[in-house]
């Protein structure tokens, strides 16, 4: 790892004024359980990196009747464990249950996971130079693309978004408020993310000297749940990830504000619009989940080694959908 030097602000302005305006030599640093890894194997190269870790009021969750507000700095455990939010949102606690082991859990942070670097296999190595580290190509296109997007139209970088939370808290109309030199702005967790094409980008719209404050979900007693396709229960990402967010489409009302948002298909959370539309104002029925599901993989343009996602999202969708209008679990049976 290259030396570095480093700092340990208590309040988020002094940390936004350490940052650069430009990626690379300063790095934010939370749980660490990304950031170091990619400093270990030469991939970010900061000589200067800025714990948040000093910053007190950077963590937290606070539920009330109308909005919960998550702060950056909250570890993935307390978000996983919190009753509350567990009451209004068991598709965000399950997901971040699920997320790596006990250790990844116990560091890593909201901050960091939406924020988390991609885990293509080229990226990750030191001495493979794609596109995103200033190369002239992609080498997942005809390499090893198993793991890579489907939905791939228009993209130059195939890489899968990482984050397990941000499908579901874009299912749940949640907004994340940032701070940079110029104070504190706003936006939609579904505007949030990008599809990097070189090494100025990031997977995120955050410029290099903001930050990200917390993340806020409005509560409005909506259906919801994330189902997870995974070859390894733990210690892995899912191959596939479907997060479903509704009103009624229980005890025979029938669903309305229909979100459907799939991770791990492409390289920004997902929103499936044809299978949103497919089920606005209908029951959640075995025949219309699976319609759905089959809906919310048009479009999908796989690589030569990942067409076997296509049948993946259908299940994800399918599941999650019975899962959040309390029907049973067939598969579980
Ligand atoms: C074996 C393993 C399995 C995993 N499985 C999953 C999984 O299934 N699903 C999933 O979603 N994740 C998974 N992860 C990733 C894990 O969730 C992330 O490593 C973790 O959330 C990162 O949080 P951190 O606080 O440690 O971030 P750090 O490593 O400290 O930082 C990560 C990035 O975020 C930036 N950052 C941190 N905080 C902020 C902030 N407030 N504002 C702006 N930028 C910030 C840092 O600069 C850095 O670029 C897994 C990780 C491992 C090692
Ligand atoms: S998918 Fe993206 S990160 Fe992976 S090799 Fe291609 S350009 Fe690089």
């Amino acid at each position: 790892m290259k030396n570095f030097t480093y700092f340990r602000p208590t309040t988020a302005e002094q940390a936004v004024a350490l940052l650069e305006n430009r990626w690379g030599n300063t790095e934010l640093l939370a749980g660490g359980t990304d950031l170091h890894d990619l400093q270990k194997e030469y991939v970010a190269q900061p000589s200067r990196v800025v714990s948040v870790t000093g910053i007190g009021a950077l963590a937290g969750i606070r539920v009330d009747e109308k909005q919960a507000t998550i702060g950056a700095g909250t570890k993935l455990a307390a978000i996983a464990e919190h009753a509350d939010l567990r009451r209004h949102f068991p598709s965000l606690c399950e997901a971040a249950s699920d997320i790596g082991g006990p250790q990844i859990r116990n560091m890593g942070t909201l901050g960091g996971n939406l924020c988390q670097r991609n885990r293509c296999w080229y990226f990750r190595d030191e001495h493979t130079p794609c596109l995103l580290k200033g190369g002239q190509r992609c080498y997942a296109l005809d390499g090893e693309n198993k793991y890579h997007a489907i939905f791939t139209q228009g993209r130059q970088c195939v890489i899968v978004n990482p984050s397990t939370l941000a499908p579901a808290l874009i299912a749940l109309g949640a907004g994340v408020n940032i701070l940079g030199p110029k104070g504190r702005r706003s936006t939609d967790l579904a505007k949030f993310f990008f599809s990097p094409a070189n090494a100025n980008d990031r997977e995120h719209t955050l410029a290099a000297n903001e930050m990200v404050l917390e993340v806020t979900i409005p509560v409005r007693n909506w259906a919801n749940a994330s189902y997870e396709v995974r070859q390894k229960l733990s210690y892995d990402w899912p191959l596939v990830q479907a997060a479903v967010a509704f009103q009624g489409g229980r005890n025979g009302a029938k669903a309305t504000g229909v979100r459907i948002v799939l991770g791990h298909v492409a390289p920004t959370p997902h929103i499936a619009e044809a299978a949103m539309k497919a089920l606005e104002g209908r029951d959640i029925t075995d025949a219309n989940a699976t319609a759905a599901g089959r809906a919310a993989a048009e479009g999908a343009k796989p690589l030569s080694q990942n067409a076997y996602k296509i049948r993946l999202v259908e299940v994800a969708v399918k599941r999650a959908l019975l899962m959040a209008a309390g029907m049973k679990r067939y598969w579980e049976m």
